[in-house]
């Protein structure tokens, strides 16, 4: 049946690292419909899009005092050192117990930072034990300069309860700096990240038999040296489920990261929509015509999924010296909606389906019926995301003219 070989082209879409609907669900929808029992292939889809909507995330974040690992639980909830809320860095830790940091956007992903096992002068498993390390996703295990003993132990102790666990070095910054500084004439960036990676592995894998990854990162610099390459093996590695919110929970500094929040929301409002309009009965190449319901609440999230809402983007433009209004004109989303454009939005729309269309092909476009709100959700999605990377380069963005669109306008656009 052409549905089911559409629900397959369109997950062919996605990375890995996106997806949100594990393969076995996948297969199962596909099986259902092949057999005609379209309601339990919704059920399907009904169960697997309340797991994501719910799914907790718990990181444990492990290391000594001293490590950066503060620093790093701030990096990684996007909250700068010297906002509320934040993990208190440049303080020497005292507490045996673990402490629980929530995401300030999404407070379904908790990061808990625990004491370093050094501290608590506990054996490793019984410092696991007291840490209820059933509870976590996975463990980052923090250090910086030394490589300690502990550290190793602690890995193998977790790969025994058959858990994860990710090796974080911070302060590469600081390393290649004093490099350069003592080293002048031999410097070369890329041998002293070499040389410490080596150096890490080869102690992690006297004690764990194996080489696990070693991410070298600095938590000044979250686009930087291994910060991006630790963010893809997590969502790699996690349970299709839970990528979503993770994925939506990084910050958006990266292009990468950009794109795959955007591809990951894409495979959600594509799932709803299925659930939304799968008994309709339209006549071929038809559109369900749907009042336009108040969209306002879900682009407002979009936007702050993006680093788009109106507190971050009074962020960027304090920086810049500039009025949010005068800023905003370099970007698309504000001019999407905005009445007496030039280009009226159910104009823009329509362009914009047939653009999905014929970048989708026909199974996609004539046997399932989308809501006009799917694709308007789209639209502004694949416009949100332009914006977001755009910004990324901000110098380049306010070079331009007041009154230009910075990025390239997508075919659909005029
Ligand atoms: P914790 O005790 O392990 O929580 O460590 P903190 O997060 O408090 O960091 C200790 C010190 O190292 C602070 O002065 C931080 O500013 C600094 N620091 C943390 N991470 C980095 C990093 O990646 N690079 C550099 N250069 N300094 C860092």
């Amino acid at each position: 049946m052409a549905w089911a070989s559409s629900f397959d082209e369109f997950f062919k879409n996605f990375k890995r690292e996106s997806k949100i609907l594990s393969e076995e669900n996948i297969t199962s929808i596909k099986s259902y419909i092949e057999q005609n029992d379209l309601q339990e292939a919704l059920s399907v889809i009904d169960n697997a899009l309340r797991d994501i909507e719910n799914a907790p995330l718990n990181i444990a974040v492990t290391g000594e005092t001293g490590t950066g690992k503060s620093t790093f639980i701030n990096a990684l909830r996007g909250v700068g050192q010297e906002e509320e809320g934040a993990a208190t860095t440049g303080v020497t830790e005292t507490t045996m117990e673990r402490k629980q940091y929530d995401h300030p956007k999404f407070p379904q992903v908790k990061i808990w930072d625990l004491p370093g096992i050094g501290s608590t002068n506990f054996p490793p498993q019984n410092y696991l034990t007291e840490m209820k390390f059933a509870e976590y996703d996975f463990f980052i295990i923090v250090s910086s300069t030394r490589f300690k003993e502990n550290d190793a132990q602690l890995a193998k102790a977790i790969k025994e309860m058959k858990m994860n666990f990710y090796f974080v070095r911070t302060k590469t910054d600081n390393d290649l700096y004093n490099e350069q500084k003592s080293k002048p004439k031999s410097f070369n960036k890329e041998n002293v990240l070499m040389n410490i990676r080596k150096d890490c592995s080869k102690h992690l894998q006297e004690v764990l038999s194996s080489e696990p990854p070693v991410f070298l990162v600095s938590n000044f610099e979250r686009s930087g040296y291994d910060f991006p390459n630790l963010e893809m093996k997590l969502l790699r590695e996690l349970p299709a489920h839970k990528r979503h919110i993770f994925m939506l929970s990084l910050h958006s500094v990266t292009e990468d990261t950009i794109n795959l929040k955007r591809d990951s929301l894409k495979q959600k409002v594509w799932l709803e929509a299925v659930k939304a309009g799968a008994f309709a009965t339209i006549p071929f190449g038809g559109m369900i015509s749907d009042d336009l319901e108040n969209l306002d609440e879900t682009f407002n999230l979009y936007r702050s999924y993006f680093g788009l809402d109106d507190a971050s983007l009074e962020k960027i433009a304090e920086d810049f010296d500039m009025s949010v209004n005068e800023f905003k004109v370099h970007l698309q989303f504000p001019h999407l909606f905005a009445e007496g454009n030039d280009v009226p939005l159910g104009d823009r729309l329509v362009k914009y389906i047939k653009h999905i269309s014929s970048v989708t092909g026909g199974p996609l476009a004539t046997c399932i019926y989308f809501r006009k709100t799917f694709y308007l959700q789209n639209l502004f999605l694949d416009t949100a995301a332009n914006d977001a990377i755009a910004l990324l380069n901000k110098e380049a963005l306010f070079e331009k003219k007041v009154g230009q669109y910075i990025s390239k306008p997508p075919d659909y656009w005029e």
